[in-house]
C-alpha cells in the first residue's frame, strides 16, 4: 500500500492542504483579530455619535429619569445595548430597561460640565438660566437679522449663529469697526433680559467670591461671558479659572448629574467568536474542504492508477498487445509497451530461425561428408581424387559458413571494429576485380570508375563487402557474362555499384535478399556454395560505415547492387 501510486499522491496532496488550511487558519484568524481588537480599542463610528447624545441630554435635562427612550433609539441605530450608571457605578438606565452585567470597561464619562472643548469645557448647550423663552428668542432672531442688514449696508459681511441659549452670536470677517458696535446697539440686540441680567448678576457675585473679593467686585463678568477688570483689581489678576468654576456652580442644579456609558454587543461579541465557536466553526469548515480534497485525490488516484494496473496486470499474464487509450503520458507508455513487445517478439522470431538455420546449414555438408567417408569406408565409393575433392569441398562449405557467421556475430555484440584510412576507392576496387576474376573463368569483371576519389573508409571491410557482391554477381551470372563495378561520388556520398546481366531477382524476393539464410532458390545457392548469410554481412558492414545498400533487379534481365557511403571524401 506504501508503495502504491495513488496512496503516494493521497499523502502528498494531504500533506500539502494540511498546511494550506493550516497556514491559512492561522493567518486569518490572526488578521482578524488583530483587526477587531483595533477597532474595538479605536471605538466604533458609533460612539461620537452615542456620548454627544447623552451629553445633550444632560446638558438640557437636570435628572437622567427620562433618558431611557432616547438609549432605545440609540441602541437601535448602533446595535449595540448602552447602559448609564451614576460615577458610583450605580446603575441608572439603559437601553433595553434590563440591568445587565457590565463590561469590565466603560465607553465614556460623561458632565456636560467637565467635557472636552473650549468655554472651560462647559457643553454650550448647558445653559441653565441663560435660556431665553420662545418669545425671546424670535425677538432676538429679528433683531440680529436687522443688525446684519445694516453691517451688510456698510459693506460688512457679518453671520449670526444660534447658540444654545437661543442668543446669537456674530462672526464679521474682517476686524469690528465703529460701524458693527453702531448696527449692533441700534437693532436691540444687545438688549439683556431680566432673566438674563440677574443670571449674570448671581455669576459676578460668583466669581468675586472665588477671587477672594465678594464684598468689593475686582470683576464684571458680561454677557457672552467676556469680562472686565474693575478699578479695584489688583495688577495682573487672571480671572478665568474663577469664571468657569462660577459657570459650573451656576449650572449645576440645571443639568443631570454626571454618568458613565457603557456599550454592549448584541449577540455574539466578534472578539469572543473569534477565540471558541469561530474558531471551531472554522475548524470545521477546515475539516470538510480536506475530507472533500481527500475524495477528490482519491478518486483522481484510482482513475490515474487504473490504465497503470492494467498495464501491469497484462504484462504479467504474458499479453503483448494492450489497446491505446488516448494520447497522454499512459497512451504513450502502453503504445510504446506494445512496440517493445513487437519488437522481442522479432528478435525471439529470428533467434529461433537463426539457430535452426545454422543447425541446418552446418548439418548438410557434414551429412555428406559422413555419408561419402562412410562410403569410401565399406568400399561402395572409391576413395578417389575426385571424392577427396568432393570432401574437400563440403569442408570449405562449412568453413565459410563459420567465417560469416563470425563475422555477424561480431556486428551483433558491437565488435565489429572499423579502422578507417584514406583510401583510394578506385585502387580498392581493382583489387577486388582482379582477385575475383582469377576465380571467374568466362565471366569478365569490369571496373567502370568515374574519377579516382579518395575516401576514408575502413579497405579491409568495405573490399570484403564489393567482395561478396561481386561474387554473388559472378555467381549467378550465365557463362560468358560481364559484371560491372561503378564507382562515382554524388554530393558528400560515395556511391559503388556492381551490376550484372544474370538470372536476376523475382520482385517478391527483393525485400528479403538482406535477410539471414535467406536462399531465393535453395538447391541452386548451396551448390554454387553460397552460404545463404553473404547479402547480411554486407549490410552489417555497410551500415557500421554509416552508409546504406539497396538492390535493384529485373528477374532474368541481373541486377544492381548500391552501396552509399558517407565517406567523408580525402
Ligand atoms: P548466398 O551465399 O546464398 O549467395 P547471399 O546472402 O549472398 O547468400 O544472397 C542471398 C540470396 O540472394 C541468394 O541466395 C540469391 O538467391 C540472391 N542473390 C544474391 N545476389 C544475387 C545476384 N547478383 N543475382 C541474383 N540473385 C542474387
Amino acid at each position: 500500500m506504501r508503495s502504491s501510486l495513488t496512496a503516494r499522491l493521497l499523502g502528498l496532496s494531504l500533506l500539502v492542504m494540511l498546511c494550506t488550511v493550516t497556514a491559512t487558519t492561522w493567518l486569518t484568524v490572526q488578521s482578524t483579530t488583530r483587526e477587531v481588537r483595533q477597532e474595538y480599542s479605536q471605538g466604533f463610528a458609533g460612539d461620537g455619535l452615542i456620548v454627544d447624545a447623552v451629553l445633550e441630554y444632560a446638558a438640557e435635562n437636570t435628572t437622567w429619569t427620562g433618558v431611557t427612550p432616547l438609549l432605545t433609539n440609540l441602541s437601535q441605530y448602533v446595535d449595540r445595548q448602552i447602559v448609564l450608571t451614576g460615577t458610583d457605578g450605580t446603575f441608572l438606565a439603559s437601553s433595553d430597561g434590563t440591568q445587565p452585567e457590565l463590561p469590565a470597561r466603560e465607553l465614556a464619562p460623561v458632565d456636560p460640565l467637565h467635557a472636552a472643548g473650549e468655554g472651560g469645557g462647559i457643553d454650550p448647550r448647558a445653559v441653565g438660566p441663560y435660556r431665553l423663552t420662545p418669545e425671546e428668542q424670535t425677538l432676538a432672531a429679528a433683531r440680529i437679522n436687522t443688525a446684519t442688514e445694516c453691517m451688510a449696508g456698510f459693506g460688512i459681511d457679518a453671520a449670526a449663529v444660534r447658540e444654545g441659549s437661543g442668543r446669537f452670536a456674530l462672526t464679521i470677517r474682517g476686524a469690528p469697526t465703529a460701524q458693527v458696535a453702531d448696527c449692533y446697539r441700534t437693532s436691540g440686540a444687545d438688549a439683556v433680559t431680566d432673566k438674563e441680567r440677574a443670571a449674570l448678576r448671581r455669576l459676578n457675585d460668583l466669581t468675586n467670591a472665588c477671587l477672594g473679593h465678594a464684598d468689593q467686585p475686582v470683576v464684571t463678568v458680561l454677557p457672552g461671558f467676556t469680562w472686565v477688570l474693575t478699578a479695584a483689581a489688583p495688577a495682573g489678576l487672571q480671572p478665568q479659572r474663577c469664571i468657569d468654576d462660577s459657570r459650573r456652580e451656576q449650572l449645576r442644579p440645571y443639568v443631570a448629574p454626571p454618568v458613565q456609558i457603557y456599550v454592549i454587543e448584541q449577540g455574539t461579541a466578534p472578539a469572543v467568536d473569534l477565540s471558541r465557536a469561530g474558531t471551531l466553526r472554522i475548524a470545521g469548515v477546515s475539516g470538510l474542504v480536506l475530507a472533500a480534497a481527500f475524495a477528490v485525490t482519491l478518486l483522481v488516484g484510482l482513475r490515474l492508477s487504473r490504465p497503470l494496473r492494467a498495464l501491469t496486470r497484462a504484462v504479467e499474464n504474458g499479453e503483448t498487445r494492450l489497446p491505446v487509450r488516448g494520447g497522454d503520458e499512459i497512451g504513450r507508455l502502453t503504445a510504446a509497451f506494445n512496440d517493445l513487445s513487437a519488437r522481442r517478439e522479432t528478435v525471439e522470431r529470428q533467434r529461433r530461425s537463426m539457430v535452426s538455420d545454422i543447425a541446418h546449414e552446418l548439418g548438410s555438408p557434414l551429412t555428406n561428408i559422413r555419408a561419402w567417408l562412410q562410403a569410401a569406408r565399406d568400399g561402395v565409393a572409391e576413395a578417389d581424387r575426385e571424392l577427396l575433392d568432393l570432401l574437400a569441398d563440403e569442408a570449405a562449405l562449412l568453413h565459410h559458413v563459420i567465417d560469416d557467421l563470425r563475422d555477424l556475430a561480431a556486428a551483433d555484440a558491437g565488435r565489429l571494429r572499423l579502422h578507417p584510412e584514406p583510401v583510394y576507392v578506385n585502387e580498392l576496387l581493382g583489387q577486388v576485380v582482379v582477385a575475383h576474376q582469377g576465380r571467374a573463368d568466362s565471366i569478365t569483371i569490369t571496373l567502370d570508375a568515374d574519377g579516382d576519389p579518395e575516401a576514408v573508409l575502413d579497405p579491409t571491410r568495405v573490399r570484403q563487402a564489393v567482395g561478396n557482391l561481386v561474387s554473388n554477381a559472378v555467381r549467378y551470372s550465365p557463362p560468358g557474362g560481364t559484371v560491372t563495378v561503378r564507382s562515382r561520388v554524388d554530393g558528400d556520398d560515395l556511391v559503388i555499384e556492381v551490376a550484372d546481366a544474370g538470372s536476376g531477382i523475382a520482385e517478391d524476393d527483393l525485400p528479403h535478399v538482406f535477410e539471414r539464410f535467406w536462399r531465393a532458390d535453395l538447391s541452386r545457392s548451396r551448390h554454387t556454395g553460397g552460404s545463404g548469410l553473404g547479402l547480411a554481412i554486407v549490410r552489417n558492414l555497410i551500415e557500421a560505415h554509416g552508409g546504406t545498400v539497396t538492390a535493384t533487379s529485373r528477374a532474368g534481365h541481373g541486377s544492381t547492387f548500391t552501396i552509399r557511403l558517407p565517406a567523408s571524401l580525402a
